[in-house]
């Protein structure tokens, strides 16, 4: 087997006052993840899990002064750089323009959407591919004029995802230096496929089609449940594409139709913020690959879900195991 899933089972003890003070175990389980050796924590009812959709009409209903809203965008927010030979891209509904706030050399904003707010289960993949592929259109012209090694295309959705800005919207970073999730996945991706005969990505699907981590396909992009989650409800898509995909390849679609799936699924169980990265970097061991994972539930007194161990130690912890989701998540497929 060329892939390892290697776990751990510890138990924490204590006298509990929630059983007349006897003692108790509680789980904690450590996973690897099988490309890079990450440790994520899995621990039960870490998460918070809303009871019923939370109501945040009062705070997405308010569009005033909005930049990204129809009637400001074309004014507001600034114009590329000459070599992208367009003032601002516009694919269908969606409008790109240089990021006022880059986080990397080449970096942009995809307006997903004319409308100031939509909920998790409402991203039609119709739009989330017209959206990508005006993403695209700026990477390749970044690429044609550049060829950054590192690319992505992310998404954060409400303030508990880190989104500071209600109106959905993209944003793409391409740089030399990689983030250092990106520089440890592709070092770990070459050093795979030095020593097999197929990319780590192939052999995850070989090793998990029939597996119960299996969430279902879209086209030709396979979706998984990953065995140690980056984050809550975690899902993978991952594409057989090495190469940056043209804006109208079906790669596209495909990836826009399993996103639809995924974020229709986190809709029904409430959870309203997510974050997703479309990982876009060189090289034949680095397929396209799609991260999607759940935020914490954004209500008025949310609590954050990335505390001391995501923040200062660099852990991951999940809280329902991707056994548990990914036939859940399937039932979207
Ligand atoms: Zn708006």
């Amino acid at each position: 087997m060329s892939i390892e899933f290697t776990a751990h089972t510890d138990r924490a003890r204590f006298y509990s006052p929630m059983a007349d003070f006897e003692e108790d175990t509680v789980e904690v389980e450590l996973r690897e993840d099988p490309l890079t050796g990450q440790q994520t924590r899995l621990v039960e009812d870490v998460f918070p899990h809303p009871d019923e959709r939370p109501d945040i009409s009062s705070f997405v209903d308010d569009d005033g002064d909005c930049f990204f809203c129809p009637e400001m965008v074309h004014d507001a927010t600034p114009e590329y750089p000459d070599f992208v030979e367009v003032d601002r891209g516009t694919v269908g509904e969606s409008v790109s323009f240089p990021n006022l706030f880059p986080y990397a050399k080449h970096a942009n904003v995809v307006v997903l959407t004319e409308d100031h707010f939509v909920p998790n289960d409402e991203f039609s993949a119709d739009l989330l591919a017209d959206g990508l592929e005006n993403a695209l259109e700026y990477v390749h012209a970044v690429t044609d004029h550049e060829d950054p090694p590192y690319a992505s295309i992310n998404m954060n959705l409400l303030p508990s995802s880190g989104s500071s800005v209600v109106h959905p919207h993209l944003q793409t970073i391409l740089d030399d230096h990689g983030t250092n999730a990106a520089r440890r996945r592709v070092d770990a991706e070459r050093a795979f496929a030095d020593d097999h005969d197929s990319t780590y990505w192939e052999a995850l699907l070989e090793e998990e089609r029939d597996g119960p981590r299996h969430v279902g396909a879209t086209g030709d992009v396979e979706w998984l449940a990953p065995f140690a989650p980056t984050h809550h409800y975690h899902v993978v898509g991952i594409t057989d594409v090495t190469d940056r995909p043209a804006p109208n390849d079906d790669v596209v679609a495909d990836l826009a139709a399993g996103l639809e799936n995924v974020l229709s699924y986190y809709g029904s169980l409430g959870l309203n913020a997510h974050n997703f990265s479309i990982h876009l970097n060189e090289g034949d061991a680095s397929p396209v690959v799609v991260d999607v994972v759940a935020r914490s539930p954004f209500d008025d007194h949310y609590v954050s879900d990335a505390f001391f161990l995501q923040t200062l130690h660099d852990e991951r912890v999940v809280d329902v195991a991707p056994e548990a989701y990914a036939s859940e998540a399937a039932e979207f497929f």
